[in-house]
């Protein structure tokens, strides 16, 4: 069901002080900075060979994940995996008795459809599923 690692979700404080690591001494590309003001976050997208690393910056106080940030402190946040069909891989998900955030896929970074599975029921690791339009099938 799960293509390859789409992109790993790092939560920081301060997009531009994580630049200074990423861009700055990494010496990796910024590709853009997306606001997705439904979901309260600033997003830089940054190309890892086929993957990506995706900086995320709370827009405020009342952004989920500020109070994520609040609660476990910056770094790691999910795991996003590219999949063909989002809709089809969260039935799959709910059949295998998962806990979902996510009932509907809905809009990401850079025009994808996304979900997210529950960490309860992932071995506490935030999963995202991320289908990038192109070709739909069925
Ligand atoms: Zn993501």
């Amino acid at each position: 069901m799960f293509q390859r690692i789409d992109h790993l979700g790092i939560a920081t404080r301060n997009l531009e002080e994580s630049l200074k690591l990423y861009v700055g001494i990494f010496g990796l590309k910024l590709q853009e900075i997306e606001l997705i003001e439904s979901q309260g976050v600033r997003v830089a997208i940054i190309p890892v060979g086929e993957s990506r690393i995706e900086l995320l910056e709370p827009t405020g106080p009342d952004s989920p994940l500020a109070r994520s940030i609040e609660a476990r402190g910056e770094g790691l946040h999910h795991v996003a995996y590219a999949v063909e069909d989002v809709a089809a891989c969260l039935e799959q998900a709910r059949r295998g008795g998962l806990k979902l955030i996510d009932e509907q896929p809905r809009p990401g970074a850079g025009g994808s459809l996304i979900a997210f599975i529950h960490p309860r029921s992932t071995g506490d690791v935030l999963t995202e599923l991320c289908q990038h339009r192109g070709p739909v099938h069925g």
